[in-house]
């Protein structure tokens, strides 16, 4: 079984992992290796079991955690080149193996691929996981808008876990100063709800079966703002599967990606 734990997401920390077969793929890692573990604890999961750690990008709520992690559990660092050059020297121990950006890198039971996003950081990847049980899982946050190559990049996914980071009314009256909600809203920001709700409508296939929404705002989103406004968008697509919001303070999961079809297939 294929199996998704949200540790947590928003703006103060983003963590999250994939089991599949044996093994666990950890993907950001924004809070304290001490925090991670906690987490872990309560969802049930074995952070022995870990084979490697992703990194989208270099922004602290994404890497907080990641070169004690790395360290204690013994396990690499999967990144991009540009990505590696700004956290190098924060984790001199730590082994890179780089990600394939536009391509794809086998991991254990996993293979990974990435390709680049709109973002203010050095080289930021949006991610596919194709577990050895056939799954595949899409990550993208911390982009400002959706592009051609990270829809393909999403595209078939069974589980999505996608940025809905602000309602935009509640941005423009949120008090923030005009440049820094222009960050935000900008090419280089964040995906408001209502962009995550088009996207995620243009991504839906009968194979969905589990959409995240990820790195809400503190601020400027809430729970039931997210669900509110994508929801619908994906009633309208025909999604049949099931819609979970993460949150900043707690994990979710385990989430069950349904039967095997690896296995299935054969
Ligand atoms: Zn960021
Ligand atoms: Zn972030």
């Amino acid at each position: 079984m294929t199996t998704l734990y949200v540790l947590g997401s928003g703006s103060g920390g983003n963590a999250f992992a994939i089991a599949a077969v044996d093994q666990v793929l950890l993907v950001d890692a924004g809070f304290s290796a001490r925090e991670i573990t906690r987490r872990a604890v309560q969802v049930g999961l074995d952070l022995s079991r870990v084979s490697g750690l992703v990194l989208t990008h270099e922004h602290g709520d994404h890497t907080t955690g990641a070169a004690r992690l790395a360290e204690t559990l013994g396990v690499p660092i999967l990144t991009a080149p540009g990505t590696w050059d700004r956290l190098r020297p924060r984790m001199p121990t730590a082994r890179f193996l780089p990600l394939a950006i536009m391509g794809g890198v086998q991991h254990g039971a996993f293979h990974i691929e990435a390709c680049p996003i709109s973002h203010d950081a050095a080289e930021p990847v949006a991610i596919s996981i194709r577990t050895a049980l056939g799954h595949r899982i899409g990550i993208a946050y911390d982009l400002g808008r959706p592009t051609t190559a990270v829809r393909f990049l999403l595209r078939e996914s069974h589980a999505l876990i996608l940025e809905a980071n602000h309602d935009e009314v509640r941005l423009r009256t949120s008090g923030y100063p005009p440049a820094v909600q222009q960050r935000i809203a900008g090419s280089g920001g964040h995906l408001s709800n209502r962009a995550a709700a088009e996207l995620l409508s243009e991504l839906v296939h009968p194979g969905l079966a589990t959409v995240v929404l990820a790195h809400l705002s503190a601020r400027c989103n809430s729970v039931e703002e997210a669900r509110a406004e994508v929801w619908p968008a994906l009633v309208a697509a025909d999604f049949a599967g099931q819609l979970h919001v993460s949150l900043q303070d707690r994990p979710l999961g385990p989430i069950p990606l349904g039967p095997d079809l690896a296995r299935l297939e054969n």
